[in-house]
């Protein structure tokens, strides 16, 4: 099964992606994760990325497409995949249609701007792995430590209060018009992301027909 997940930055994409791939047992691809490794390896992708990344701007097209077409066509992704954060303009979308991967349910978590300010300044990520954590809502084991890989949680450059609120307009002026894009396709659903995790996750299984 190919999933997109779509919805504001801080609406628990990363969160749900990964839930969705232990039931499914297949990869949660985040373009925000793969471009954050790209730039701890100083790789090429990595330093045409952080500029954009540190302003709370989108990484070209071409650039996400090309990862996107990389990373799906490896082996892992043949059962299936959940895009994280992928696609966030009509062009990415066009570019995933273009690699002729067929997309199954596009859900769209839907969260106030308000609940999105708040929560973002709880979010911390691990430094080394990417997993994803917030000090109130799903707190590690241990504060400040990655329950995976024991690495040391951060919060993230672009989390920042002013950033935060230059990457929401940037959503709704960009990757929301994909909701249209997908239900005319027939695709969309939507689900209420400011339930708890839980109870999101179980809305998601629902409107993909599995068993929660
Ligand atoms: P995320 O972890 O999904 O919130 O992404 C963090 C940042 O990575 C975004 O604010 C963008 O700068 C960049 N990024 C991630 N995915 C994309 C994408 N599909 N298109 C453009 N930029 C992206």
């Amino acid at each position: 099964m190919n999933l997109i997940l779509l919805g504001a930055p801080g609406a628990g994409k990363g969160t749900q992606a990964e839930l969705l791939s232990k039931k499914l047992g297949i990869p949660a691809v985040s373009t925000g994760n793969i471009l954050r490794e790209a730039i701890r390896n100083g790789t090429q992708i990595g330093n045409i990325a952080k500029e954009y990344m540190d302003h709370g701007k989108l990484v070209p097209d071409d650039v996400i497409i090309r990862i996107v077409r990389d990373r799906v066509s490896r082996k892992d992704c043949v059962a299936g995949f959940i895009l994280d954060g992928v696609p966030r303009t009509i062009h990415q979308a066009q570019g995933l249609e273009r690699m002729r991967v067929p997309i199954d349910h596009v859900i769209s978590i839907e969260i106030d701007d308000s609940v999105i300010e708040k929560r973002m300044t709880g979010r911390r990520v691990c430094s080394r792995c990417g997993a994803s954590y917030h000090i109130v809502a799903n707190p590690p084991r241990t504060e400040g430590v990655c329950n995976a890989c024991g690495s040391e949680l951060i919060t993230r450059a672009d989390d920042k209060a002013e950033t935060v609120r230059h990457r929401l307009e940037i959503f709704h002026g960009e990757t929301e018009p994909l909701k249209d894009y997908y239900v005319h396709q027939g695709k969309l659903c939507l689900v209420q992301g400011d339930a708890s995790i839980e109870e999101a996750n179980e809305a998601i299984l629902m409107a993909i027909g599995v068993q929660p």
